[in-house]
Formats: structure tokens, sequence, C-alpha cells
């Protein structure tokens, strides 16, 4: 293909994909966010196919084929509840190929393919390999640990080694000195390989050391390193449009961190250096072990048909059990007999940012009553009853109340305020976090055990 219809086929994927995030910001245009991205990334890989850069044709198609295969299988499969360790998994993907990519292009260099660079070119080109190859390798382990941490395959406990910032700030240091190492000797393999092995450590260490609660912060922060990965990948295959898609994952990542360090007013760097819901949950434990009472779901029937004001504060749990459904099915009936249904949001509730809204949005509940944390926790005093569906530790009481709390600090959703709160769930568990949870020990609140989805249809079929 000529170049200029490439360029013009990158510009038109680029702004694709701006309008594409543009988009994904607001439930109502999501849908069509997505039709953008995927309009836009067709365009971005048939031109890069077509680009008379490309050779051996038949390898890439016979790749994007075995590709394409697994990823609408993977993505026909998946429950809501895997996506975000599918996400993870597809971070660590991007990290590996930043690295793949650097390697090839170092291979290239040191071979002197085409023509020969020296000077500040060459400085320019080592730098871009070097850095490409560090923050893709500390993504891919980081993503692994993450995927397994979120699969349930790693604890989600952090993992505290004696000094592990100075690990950490080592392995940084380390990584630098040997960069200007790599570049003075105009790029050496050995160099190279010792960074690598180390920023893969680090990545591992680096993400293992978080934990808890700080998991959000965490996938948001891989989020961006991939998009930064792709960004230096794109440098060093001269590549526009990966720079420019790598950028916009890259800050739209860095953005979701600061948001999500805001909902759980922590610092980026406090959450870096680790703590939050890392301490063990000792301080909490023996003011939990208090009585708790329960409500049948027939009375959970009766309770609602009595109340004026509802708030529902859904959780992890209600992905499980799968029960946006008969929730939408329960706001409507509610609604219908005059009832003011609203839902509140956290910001970390699930496991994904917007978990929650995404689940809401699919079985078609009104978006105008899904309704964020700061726009309604001054009416829960004003609320009859509250149903908290597999939510936990964005109810946990303690986030306010105790300052010796894991997870002291942390705004929640303050549905103790609420005349009657129900907490559906199937066992005094504790939640993510691992913080035990005072709320349910509380006056005025009621278990009603048993899983989410079967819990409600039987409260349906009371009602
Ligand atoms: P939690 O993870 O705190 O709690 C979920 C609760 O759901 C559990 O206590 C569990 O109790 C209950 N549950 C599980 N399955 C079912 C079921 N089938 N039926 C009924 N209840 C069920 O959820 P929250 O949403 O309140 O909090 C999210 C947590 O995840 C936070 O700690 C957050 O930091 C973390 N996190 C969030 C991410 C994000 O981006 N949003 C990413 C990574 C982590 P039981 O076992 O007794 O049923």
């Amino acid at each position: 293909m000529i170049q200029g219809l490439v360029t013009i086929a990158y510009i038109a994927a680029a702004i694709l994909f701006i309008l594409s995030l543009a988009g994904l910001s607001n439930q109502e245009t999501a849908k069509r966010g997505n039709i953008f991205g995927i309009v836009g990334m067709a365009i971005a890989l048939l031109a890069t196919i077509a680009s008379a850069n490309i050779q051996a044709l038949i390898y890439i198609l016979i790749a994007m084929l075995i590709g394409s295969l697994i990823g609408a299988r993977v993505a026909f499969k998946v429950e809501m509840t895997g996506m975000p360790q599918l996400v993870a998994a597809l971070h660590s993907f991007v990290g590996l190929a930043a690295v793949l990519v650097g390697y090839n292009s170092f291979l290239k260099l040191a071979g002197h393919e085409g023509e020969i660079v020296s000077g500040a070119l060459l400085t320019i080109e080592l730098t871009e390999i070097y850095l490409g190859v560090l923050i893709g390798a500390v993504t891919f382990t980081g993503s692994i640990v993450a995927f397994g941490k979120l699969h349930g395959i790693i604890k989600s406990k952090a993992l505290s080694l004696p000094g592990k910032h100075w690990i950490n700030l080592s392995a940084i240091v380390v990584s630098f000195v040997l960069m200007g190492f790599f570049i003075n000797a105009g790029g050496s393999m050995i160099f190279l390989a010792v960074m690598t092995a180390i920023s893969l450590l680090l990545g591992l260490h680096l993400v293992a050391s978080i934990g808890g609660a700080d998991m959000p912060v965490v996938i948001s922060m891989l989020n961006s390193y991939s998009g930064w990965a792709t960004a230096a990948a794109g440098f060093m295959l001269s590549n526009d449009l990966l720079i420019v898609t790598g950028a916009l994952v890259g800050s739209s990542g860095a953005i979701l961190s600061y948001i999500m360090c805001r909902a759980m007013n922590r610092s980026f760097l406090s959450v870096i250096a680790g703590g939050f819901g890392n301490k063990s949950a000792s301080a909490a434990k023996d003011e939990e072990t208090g009585e708790y009472r329960e409500m049948s779901p027939e009375d959970v029937a009766e309770q609602l048909k009595q109340s004026r004001s509802v708030i529902i504060a859904p959780g992890y749990g209600m992905a499980v059990a799968q029960a946006q459904y008969p929730v939408a099915d329960i706001t409507r009936k509610l609604r219908d007999m005059g009832i003011n249904v609203r839902f509140a949001i956290h910001p970390v509730a699930g496991r994904l940012p917007g978990h929650m809204n995404v689940l809401l949005a699919e079985a078609k509940v009104p978006y105008d009553i899904v309704l964020e944390m700061d726009e309604i926790n001054e009416e829960f005093p004003e609320t009859d009853t509250v149903l908290v569906i597999g939510a936990n530790d964005t109810v946990n009481p303690s986030a306010k109340d105790d300052p010796t709390s894991p997870i002291a600090g942390m705004p929640v959703l303050e549905v103790w305020k609420a005349q009657t709160v129900v907490v559906f769930k199937r066992s005094m568990n504790a939640g993510y976090a691992g913080v035990p949870n005072p709320l349910f020990y509380k006056d005025n609140t009621f278990m009603c055990f048993g899983d989410a989805r079967a819990t409600i249809e039987k409260i349906l079929k009371a009602m």
C-alpha cells in the first residue's frame, strides 16, 4: 500500500481510538465506544498488513488466524467474574510482546541489518530498546502475579519480604546504572539480559507485595504500564500508530490509577509502597465476635413491601452469583409499587473498574437510578431499607470508625445509617481485603444467607 494511504489509515484509527475512549467514559455511550475501538483496530491491522514494509505475509496471517481463534474462544467462554483475570493475562502479553520486540530490534541493530547507525541516533535507539524491554518485563511478570491473585491461585495477601522497598529501589537503581553501561558499550547483550532478569523479578515482587484492597490500583497501574510498553514498542518499530495507541492506553491507565487512589483515599506512592489491607486483621478481630441476626427471604419481601425508599449496594458477590437479573426484576417490581429504588456504586466494588455498572447495564437497570458513592452517601439516613448484595469491604464501617483497621481511611458506602440493612452473602467470611466487617453485628443489620441469585429469586416469589 502506498505510504500515504497507510498514514491516512493510521490517523483514522488513532481518531477512532480517541472516540472509543471518550465513549467508554459513559454507560450510555459505552457500546458506541466499543464499536469505534473495534473499527479502529480493524483499520490499523489492515493498514499494517497491507503496508509495503511487511514481508512474509503468510506467517503473519497464520499467526493472526491462530490468535483470533484463541481470542474468540476465550471471549465467548469467559464469565463476567473471569474478566479481571483475563484483562490481567492480556496485559502480560503486551509486556511480553514489548520484550520480544526489544530483543528483535537489538539483534537487528547488532547485526547491522539495514543501515549502520551511530552517534546520537544509536543512543536514541539503544535507549528505546532498553526502556521498552524494562517496562515490558515488569508488565509481563507483574500481570502474571495479578492474574494469579485475581484468579485465586495466589493469595491476595501482600508478600512482605524484609526491606521490600529497598529491594524495589535497588532493582530500579541497578537497572538505570546498567542502562548507562549498555549505551556506553554501544549496545551489549550481557547488560540487556541482566536488566531483563532484574525487571522480571521486579515485576513479580512489586505486584506480590501489594495486596488486599490495594489491588484495584495495581490493575489500573498495569493497564497503564501495558500502554507505555506498547508506546516503547512503537518507537522501536518506528510505528506512529503504536506510539499514539500506547500513549492513549498509558495515560488513561494513569488517570484510572489516580481515580482508584482517590476512591480509596490513598496516594499512588503509598500504594506502591504497600500497606493497605496488608496488616493482619487481628486488630479488628476481637470486636467481630458479637451476635448477628438473620432474616428469611420471605421476611425480606415483607420488609421491602413496607419500605418507601430502598437502596441496593451491590458488590463482587452479585457478579459471582450472576444475581443482576433477579435484582433488575425486583427493582422493576418495587418501582411499580411506587417505592423509590436506587443503586449505590462504590468505585472499587467488584474486581474491575466499572464492574457493577457493566452488570447492571447488562440486566437493563435504568442508568438514572445507578448512583456513584459520592452522590448517594448522604441519602442513607433517609432510607428505609438497604440491600447489600454480595458487597463486603465496600460497606465496612471500620474503614471510618477504626483507625487501627487495615482499611482505615477508605471511603465506604455508609449503609449502616439506614433504618434497616439486609446483607446477602453465603457465610460470615471476610471480603477480598480479609478484614472482618462490624456491619454484620449492628442492631439494624440482618443477614440473609445463601447464594445471592437464589435468595433474590425467593424474595421475588414471595412478593
Ligand atoms: P468483597 O470482595 O469485599 O466481598 C464480596 C462478598 O461477596 C464476599 O464477602 C462473599 O461472602 C460474597 N459472595 C461471594 N459469592 C457470593 C454468592 N454467590 N452469593 C452471595 N454472596 C457472595 O466485595 P466488594 O465488592 O465489597 O469489594 C471489592 C473488593 O475487591 C475490595 O476490597 C477491592 O479493593 C477489591 N478489588 C477491586 C478491584 C476493582 O477494580 N474493583 C480489583 C481488585 C480487587 P461469602 O463468601 O460469605 O458469600
